[in-house]
């Protein structure tokens, strides 16, 4: 068999990339691990965790919130074991959208684990044992990331879990702790407690959210709070035990000092992930890596090595799927002649809670410490006429514009429909547009979006409903 680009690994950058190769006419395959495409992100990520945090989102609205919009119901049950099914079906229909794609592309895909013999050369070893060789012009490697596990804290994915764990609980905990008040641990986090679970997020630092704007975390830790989210910053768990059907945890200061015991059911780990490179044989073929065991690239998804490229989360930058997909792209019109490439500074970034936190650009904190002079606009969604009439009115929209030239540098929204929203935001400033540009782009009425339109007009003061 020989190819043009051989891609190792079918999350959202690998198939991406095998499609965008395939249409500029380049023979393509791909090598997947996993019996079926996507990844970790419609496997065991994204995709299933939206579907639980879709399903939970009703659950709740129809247990606290349909008697005030007049809609009578007995109070809900649950069946979990129902809503599971209802995830997986969801996995399912997605992750064969991708064999299809992939298909429909004529890109050849080879189940197994990919192992890189030679530059030009990938084996792939399926799972009766059998082994074959790939030559190719060219290897993208989107292998991805896993878990970051924390030291002596053994992941069973029953009692201890990690997210993949956390989508399949047989049943509701009572309690459940989360270490890391990242991503994962609020939209995991949430998903349970609006099942009924008492959560406890233990974080290391003491803010949540790390490298979101400080000021949308505070406010998103406040609306979580009101939820029934209970916090300990500053926090470090040391050592989880087995106890009974649940487990013990060991939980100080971050600074160190004395432990005190915290009981849960569940623990869910979620302290962020490590880039996945294990078994490519990067180490025979002088493939670098840097010291958080990332693939060093140029700016144009090489490595060092001639032929081999990566991109995603093997890579450096946010490990966020939309991320790996825009390089994806980029890599496959490099290899195809073209000037492939990926704007960093415009890559929105979704929490997806109720309400979401969605952000893009640079943070108040980024600013100041670039020294870079800006003026901020913000607007409340408690003043935006549809947040209202939703009883939806958590939150603000908050835009950075430049002091001296008006562009805006970032927007960060905490509200209802943010991760929507912040897309407006997003091609403004891929078009270098200035808040006043957004201020006098007609929005129209009554939408939730009406908000960012004010927040653009409160940079120069002149927000109409606040
Ligand atoms: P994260 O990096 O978002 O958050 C991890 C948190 O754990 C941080 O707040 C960190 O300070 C804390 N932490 C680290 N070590 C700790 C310790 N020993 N004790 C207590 N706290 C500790 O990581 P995540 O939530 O695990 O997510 C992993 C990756 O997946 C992230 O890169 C994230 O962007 C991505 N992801 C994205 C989405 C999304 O875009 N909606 C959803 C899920 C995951």
């Amino acid at each position: 068999m020989s190819y043009d680009l051989v891609v190792i690994g079918t999350g959202p950058g690998g198939y991406v990339c095998a499609i965008r190769a395939a249409q500029l006419g380049l023979k393509t395959a791909v090598v997947e691990k996993r019996k079926t495409h996507g990844g970790t992100c419609l496997n065991v990520g994204c995709i299933p965790s939206k579907a639980l945090l879709h399903a939970s989102h009703m659950f709740e609205d129809a247990r606290d919130h349909f008697a005030d919009l007049g809609i009578g119901v007995s109070a809900p049950s649950l069946d979990l074991k129902k809503m599971l099914s209802f995830k997986q079906e969801g996995v399912e229909g997605n992750t064969k959208g991708v064999e299809f794609l992939l298909k429909k592309n004529k890109i050849d895909a080879f189940i197994g684990t990919a192992r890189i013999a030679a530059a030009g050369q990938v084996e792939v070893m399926s799972e009766d044992g059998s082994n074959q060789i790939l030559e190719t012009k060219n290897i993208v490697i989107a292998t991805g990331s896993d878990v970051t596990r924390l030291p002596g804290i053994e992941i069973d994915e029953k009692v201890v879990v990690s997210s993949t764990g956390a989508l399949e609980l047989e049943s509701v905990p009572k309690r459940l702790v989360v270490i890391g008040a990242g991503v994962i641990g609020l939209e995991l986090g949430s998903v349970w407690r609006r099942l009924g679970s008492e959560v406890l997020v233990i974080e290391y630092l003491d803010r949540i959210l790390p490298g979101m704007d400080g000021e949308v975390a505070k406010q998103f830790q406040r609306i979580l709070g009101k939820q029934g989210f209970q916090f300990k910053l500053g926090a470090k768990v040391t050592k989880v035990e087995r106890k009974g059907s649940g487990a013990a945890l060991a939980v100080e200061a971050a600074a160190g000092g004395n432990a005190e015991t915290i009981e849960a059911d569940v623990v869910l780990v979620a302290v962020g992930r490590v880039p996945y490179t294990q078994g490519l044989g990067l180490d025979h073929i002088g493939v670098q890596i840097d010291n958080k065991g990332r693939i060093l690239t140029d700016a144009h998804f090489a490595t060092n090595v001639t032929g081999i490229y990566a991109i995603g989360d093997v890579i450096a930058g946010p490990m966020l799927a939309h991320k790996a997909e825009d390089e994806g792209v980029a890599v496959a019109e490099i290899l195809a002649g073209k000037a492939g490439h990926v704007n960093y500074d415009v890559i929105p970034s979704v929490v997806y809670t109720f309400p979401e936190v969605a952000s893009v650009g640079k943070s108040e904190e980024e600013l100041k410490a670039a020294g870079i002079a800006y003026n901020a606009g913000k607007f409340p969604f408690t003043a935006n006429g549809r947040a209202k009439v939703n009883r939806t009115t958590d939150g603000f929209v908050k835009i950075l514009a430049d002091a001296a030239t008006d562009k805006v540098l970032g927007v960060h929204i905490v509200g209802p429909e943010a991760g929507n929203l912040i897309h407006e935001a997003a091609i403004a400033m891929e078009f270098g547009a200035s808040s006043e540009d957004m201020a006098r782009t007609c929005h129209a009425h009554p939408t939730l979006a009406e908000a960012v339109k004010e927040a653009a007009m409160a940079v120069e003061k002149r927000a109409i409903h606040m």
